[in-house]
């Protein structure tokens, strides 16, 4: 069940609780101690009489009745024979001889006269005698009932002082909580830059609040990253947009012959056939982001997609007099979806023959690594990659050389597409490559 309280006064009053709690037992024992210490100092004190009256009775008997004065044992009673010898005025008036069960030995015990006074009565007897004496409890019995009284109205009073100190004390913890709810209430998408106060980081709200800021950082990296995606997709929209536009305009200046709006027309295609492969690799990796596109996972043989990959693309190299081989060794299986590890070595192959100058070489090798998994290389003898760029050569929209990318065609969405394609297959891709020295973009896949 949901507790309405808040935590502040959850905390004071779990803290107030047990502390009366622990009050109430020690205090409990304070008494049962104390009671207990008293009546034995009562019983030795009664034993002590004992002794002495009995000491008495067999050395001077004559004295017996001294003994109240001397000694300042009130109340007293002897039989002898089965006779009363001797019992002093107070054991008479208080009739003491109901406490007792009979003339024999009797171990203490309270008594309650009729009066409402409370005796400790004890007795020593053998066949010829029998001696009997009692201690008022009345003192003893004042002081247990004030220190109960004391501790009975001391316990509501600790229990408002722990109230109290509890209350001020979790007031002081939770301070920090408060405050970072009142900076979390602050910050939107557009102040994601802002961060919650982390007080001591060692303890627990400050590890709390270490935890929330890395979520906001991630949060600010994820929504910067979206707005530069979105500014760069527009961006690339607009280029061809742009072009198809100014064409069109010029051509509508001036009437032309029908070859030159063959041009025209010609041109406009070409930019709408960019256009509609910028936004099929958008889409795509739209649906990636979203998880919808999930990979569907058998054993593949790397030789047998390679093969159909090159012979998808082989007319784009023959086209630029390249020759495209594929080289397979021994035969490599991996564990991955075919289609979607088709489309990243295709926009691999892709951009090997897209950025090989004319008359150049490209390789597809299939091959295990030397730690033993399938892979999948694509080795051209183009431009190059220089070093500069490799870290951020897969990100979408990154161009290593604008201007050249742009002329051949790309949209810059190629190796982001072939990133996903081979991380949602559990691999990775290695890259080698230096300037005019040409690249090798290897695929490292997991074995089956
Ligand atoms: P694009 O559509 O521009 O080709 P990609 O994401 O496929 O976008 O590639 C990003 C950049 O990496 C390219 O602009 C190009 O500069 C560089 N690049 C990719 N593959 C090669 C390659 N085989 N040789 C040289 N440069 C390459």
């Amino acid at each position: 069940m949901r507790s309405r309280l808040s935590v502040r006064t959850r905390l004071t009053l779990w803290h107030a609780g047990v502390l009366t709690l622990i009050v109430c037992v020690f205090s409990a024992g304070i008494l049962l101690f104390v009671r207990a210490s008293l009546f034995a100092g009562i019983d030795r004190q009664l034993s002590r009489a004992l002794t002495t009256i009995d000491w008495v009775y067999h050395h001077e008997p004559e004295e017996i009745g001294d003994l109240a004065s001397e000694s300042g044992i009130v109340l007293f009673r002897v039989i002898a024979g089965g006779k009363l010898l001797y019992q002093t005025e107070g054991w008479e008036r208080v009739d003491l001889a109901r406490a007792l069960r009979d003339q024999g030995t009797m171990p203490s015990e309270s008594w309650k006269a009729p009066d409402g006074r409370w005796y400790r009565v004890q007795a020593v007897a053998d066949p010829s005698y029998s001696i009997a004496a009692a201690i008022d409890e009345g003192s003893r019995r004042d002081t247990l009932w004030t220190l109960m009284v004391i501790l009975a109205a001391g316990t509501p009073f600790a229990g408002g002082l722990a109230i109290a100190g509890g209350y001020f004390l979790a007031g002081r913890v939770l301070s920090p909580v408060g405050a970072m709810a009142d900076k979390a209430r602050q910050i939107t998408a557009d102040s994601l830059g802002e961060r919650l106060p982390v007080g001591n980081t060692q303890d627990e709200f400050g590890r709390l609040a270490t935890v929330f800021n890395d979520t906001l950082s991630r949060l600010n990296d994820a929504f910067d990253r979206l707005r530069r995606f979105t500014a760069d997709a527009s961006h690339e929209l607009r280029t061809p947009l742009t072009a198809i536009r100014s064409v069109g305009e010029i051509a509508l200046q001036a009437p032309l012959d029908p070859g030159k709006y063959r041009d025209v027309i010609g041109s406009m295609l070409e930019e709408v056939d960019r256009l509609t492969r910028l936004v099929d690799s958008l889409l795509l990796l739209t649906r990636a982001d979203s998880g919808a596109a999930q990979p569907v996972r058998e054993v593949v043989e790397l030789a047998a997609l390679a093969d159909n990959v090159a012979e998808h693309l082989r007319v784009l190299a023959e086209e630029k007099q390249q020759s495209l081989s594929v080289h397979a060794g021994a035969r490599v299986e991996a564990l991955c979806d075919p289609a979607i590890l088709r489309l990243g070595l295709m926009n691999l192959l892709h951009n090997a023959i897209k950025y090989t100058p004319p008359g150049g070489a490209i390789d597809v090798r299939t091959k295990a690594t030397a730690s033993g998994q399938p892979s999948i290389e694509v080795q051209d003898t183009g431009p190059g990659i220089p070093a500069a760029h490799h870290k951020r050569i897969f990100e979408r929209f990154y161009r290593a050389d604008p201007g050249r990318a742009r002329d051949s065609g790309g949209v810059g969405l190629g190796l982001a597409i072939a990133l996903w394609a081979v991380a949602s297959n559990n691999g990775r891709i290695e890259l080698e490559s230096e300037e005019s020295k040409g690249s090798l973009f290897r695929i490292v896949l997991p074995g089956t």
